[in-house]
């Protein structure tokens, strides 16, 4: 199973408030997956909450107990990939026909199938064909399915069936377990000062946690310094700094572009086509609402507009957020991947 990650288990999962309902749950299908009632089973939450790694112990652990089961780990954007890929070369049966093998599927990340109808439409039929003939589905999201935007009503009522369970950003105690056993997987006992002080100061989530460690070890072996509290201080410094870093114009601009799949010269230019408009006002309506940038340098970085045009391209954006579910779901898909550079 190349898609299963064997370092994700639940042995090297720790258990706290902030995902108990999720761990037990899992735990539950993988001793009887597509027996219990948690079918689906939905893991929600953040960034960096641990819904991977809890979603692939699932995987592993079925495997474990149930070596004769097919389990298939495969990332919502990979199976998108997957079936565009499947549509070019003519192989939607074979797609289709290798899902719906499965005795398991674990898919990853389900709100990356925001406005992909064909793709969820494909999807609500495996995901029928394995519910039907008992097989396990487990999905991760980073949102309820009440709040998923851009998926179509008959696959989120799907989704509503079995068990959702959040993970929230784990507590103190659990932060600092997490640090001290991943530590010491790689052989290094820290000073419990040293924990305390960065599961204090790093709350947001599990990931930026580890990078914080990963730093803490770089500058450590950099300066062939012991880690103690004054390394662990000066570091998160620079650290804290860098996680906090502001969105630049530049980086909109692309952003968009790419999600909108139009050149950035396009946007800069003169040009009135409907969707180099489009891409044209959300890059001049986000600029305005995460930059510091003036409503006159906005508008003279897109091609030398003028104020009054950034004021109008901000005002239609507003006003198309409110009025157009399709609009409004583009723009907050690309909020997200800003949020998360
Ligand atoms: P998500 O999929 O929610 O974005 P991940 O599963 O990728 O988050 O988790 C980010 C990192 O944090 C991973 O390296 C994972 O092993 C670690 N992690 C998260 N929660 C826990 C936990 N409860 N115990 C141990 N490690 C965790
Ligand atoms: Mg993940």
């Amino acid at each position: 199973n190349p898609q299963l990650n064997q370092n994700y288990t639940f042995d090297n999962f720790i258990e706290g408030d902030c995902n108990r309902l999720a761990r037990s749950a899992g735990y539950a299908v993988a001793q009887k997956p597509g027996g219990t009632s948690f079918n689906p089973l939905m893991v929600y939450g953040g960034v960096g909450l641990g819904k991977t790694h809890l979603v692939q112990a699932i995987g592993n652990e079925i495997k474990k107990n149930h070596p004769d089961k097919l389990v298939i780990y495969v990332s919502c954007e990979r199976f998108c990939q997957q079936f565009v890929d499947s549509l070019k070369n003519r192989t939607i049966n074979d797609f289709v026909n290798f899902y719906q093998a499965m005795d398991v599927i674990i898919m990853d990340d389900v709100h990356n199938f925001a406005n992909k109808e064909k793709t969820q439409d494909i999807f609500f039929h495996i995901f029928n064909h394995l519910h039907q003939s008992g097989k396990q589905i487990i999905l991760t999201s980073d949102q309820p399915p009440k709040d998923l935007s851009g998926l179509v009503e008959r696959l989120l009522s799907r989704f509503k069936w079995g068990l959702s369970a959040d993970m929230q950003v784990p507590d103190l105690e659990t932060r600092m377990a997490i640090l001290q056993k991943k530590m010491y997987s790689d052989g290094i006992d820290l000073p419990y000062e040293v924990v305390e002080y960065v599961a204090n100061n790093i709350d947001n989530n599990v990931r930026e946690l580890e990078g914080a460690m990963v730093s803490l070890l770089a500058q450590s072996t950099l300066n062939k310094k012991e880690i103690d509290l004054n390394l662990a201080k000066s570091m998160l410094k620079n650290f804290i700094k860098n996680s906090h870093k502001e969105i630049s114009i530049d980086y909109i601009q692309k952003l968009v572009c790419d999600y909108f799949e139009v050149p950035v010269e396009m946007v800069k230019s003169k040009t009135r086509k409907r969707e180099i408009v489009q891409a044209r006002q959300i890059s001049m309506y986000l600029a305005k609402s995460h930059t510091k940038t003036s409503l006159k340098s906005i508008g003279s970085f897109f091609g030398g507009r003028d104020h009054s045009t950034v004021i109008y391209a901000c005002q239609t954006v507003v006003d198309l957020i409110e009025t157009d579910k399709k609009f409004r779901s583009y723009v907050q898909d690309i909020q997200k991947k800003l949020k998360l550079s």
